[in-house]
């Protein structure tokens, strides 16, 4: 009896040597860093996030301008034309949807303006 307790003494002072050892070795290690691994589109968009651009791809939802002929809303893109998608009204539950083309100023069915202006690409 005072054997078998001594074995089991010793093997749960050498778990618990593993695992303190296996704890300290992680602990002082770090998750790479996801630059360090990111290649081609991503690691161009963290590098201008890091940069400071929070939007590099213009994803967010702009703020309408006026919405006039003159003074329309201003749609930056890469291409030659671009999707947009209109919220009408304020508490409309539907988007309208409308290709703007480089040079042709898009009026929405709810009489909004919007014109394609050209971005570089990343
Ligand atoms: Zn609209």
């Amino acid at each position: 009896m005072a054997s078998l307790c001594r074995q089991i003494i010793r093997a749960n002072a050498l778990k618990t040597t593993l695992f303190s050892t296996a704890r300290r070795g992680y602990a002082d290690r770090m998750l790479p860093d996801p630059l360090e691994h990111a290649t081609g589109l991503e690691r161009k968009e963290l590098l201008a996030m890091q940069s400071g651009n929070d939007d590099p791809f213009n994803m967010k939802v702009l703020k309408k301008a006026a919405g006039t002929r003159d003074n329309p809303t201003l749609v930056p893109s890469c291409f030659d034309a671009r999707i947009v998608g209109c919220i009408c009204e304020e508490h409309a539950t539907a988007v309208n949807w409308l290709w703007v083309h480089k040079g042709h100023p898009r009026r929405c069915e709810c009489g909004h303006w919007y014109k394609l202006i050209e971005k570089t690409p990343l």
